[in-house]
């Protein structure tokens, strides 16, 4: 959906998106404002408004792109959602105190524009409890307001929220990052369970919040997981290197016998002139081919996947990585001459990720 979204600039070499949802955002905004007895020159206002807004959440992830570019690490680019601004750092900071400046920096950007409305004398609206005579109020009062409930939301502490980040990289200084993760990660989704008695209750809008939390806290906890058992494995370590391979001009009968023998459900296809790997037969391809094609079909004529290859040096979490983004399921791993001396298949890497976190609880 790249192509819809909207490409502000780049600002500090940073490119600014507008994802396409946020017009709809806009003009939502404007059409309430009409429709709510207003002028359209009102309703334009209150458009106005939400793109100031807007500047200020765009100026907050800017302090953390830039906080984090201090630390040596680049963002990849910030997008802005109806619902607030992400920045896609490359990667998270590894030491805590550099996440805890980087996750702190952007709720102090809040601070500061609030601040300097203060100081210029713009006090809070006095209907501040309603939310919706938010853009009904005087302009400059709103900011403050919403400045103030970026700064206040940002900190809660649960994951996606900068307030879950702060926790884990507080906790990370007293405890391993895994733990300190999935403490934070527990807390946010208590947090989440908080949001959803309160949307329940009458605050519909939690609800949405409660499902933001929820899966942001679920979902940091298990990257972050992985990301930490995989830490220094390379590919070479989790791969197979007994297994059988098929070739094109093998029958559907002959690996049925392979597959029903050993362990193995993903065969490497080899071109029997050639001697090399066209590609992969799983599984499920080899049961459906089966109906079709028969026993005495042949591996040729089965619509085989794409095999990717490795090398047996590399990271395993790049590997993984890479996997995902080609959508392979399986790996030929070369040694640096080319050789081929293994397989990654998901299955030996989910066993493996199961038998290192084992690995690791016992230690
Ligand atoms: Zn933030």
């Amino acid at each position: 959906m790249a192509s819809w979204n909207l490409r502000l600039g780049r600002y500090f070499g940073i490119p600014i998106d507008i994802h396409w949802t946020f017009w709809l955002l806009l003009i939502y905004v404007f059409f309430d404002g009409v429709a709510n007895d207003g002028t359209p020159a009102e309703a334009l206002v209150s458009v106005i408004f939400v793109v100031t807004l807007f500047a200020c959440v765009v100026l907050h992830e800017l302090g953390h792109a830039l906080t984090a570019r201090r630390f040596g690490i680049t963002t990849r680019d910030i997008t802005l959602y109806p619902i607030g601004g992400v920045a896609r750092l490359e990667r998270i900071p590894e030491r805590p105190i550099e996440e805890l400046l980087v996750a702190i920096a952007g709720p102090l950007v809040n601070v500061v524009i609030a601040g300097s409305l203060f100081l210029a004398g713009v006090r809070l609206p006095e209907n501040a409890g309603q939310p919706t005579a938010l853009t009904r109020t005087d302009f400059f009062s709103s900011l403050l307001l919403v400045n103030c409930v970026l700064v206040f939301f940002n900190l809660l502490p649960a994951f996606p929220m900068d307030g879950g980040r702060i926790l884990r990289a507080f906790l990370a200084m007293f405890t391993d990052y895994v733990r300190a993760t999935r403490i934070a990660a527990a807390m946010g989704q208590f947090m989440a369970i908080l949001f959803g008695f309160l949307g329940l209750s009458g605050l519909p809008m939690m609800l949405f919040i409660a499902l933001f939390v929820w899966l942001g806290a679920t979902g940091e906890a298990g990257s972050v997981e992985q990301r930490f058992l995989l830490k220094d494995a390379r590919v070479r370590d989790a791969m197979l290197v007994n297994y059988s391979r098929v070739r094109d001009t093998d029958t559907l009968g002959d690996v049925v016998k392979r597959l029903l023998s050993g362990s193995q459900s993903e065969f490497p296809v080899y071109d029997s002139t050639t001697e090399r790997a066209v590609g992969l037969l799983t599984r499920n391809i080899l049961i459906s081919s089966l109906a079709s094609l028969g026993a005495d079909g042949l591996v040729k004529d089965c619509p085989i996947e794409s095999l990717g290859t490795g090398q047996a040096k590399r990271s395993l979490i790049d590997a993984i990585q890479e996997m995902r983004e080609a959508s392979q399921s399986c790996l030929e791993v070369v040694d640096d001459n080319g050789v081929v001396v293994g397989l990654l298949t998901q299955e030996n890497l989910a066993e493996f990720i199961m038998v290192r976190s084992a690995m690791k609880s016992g230690a």
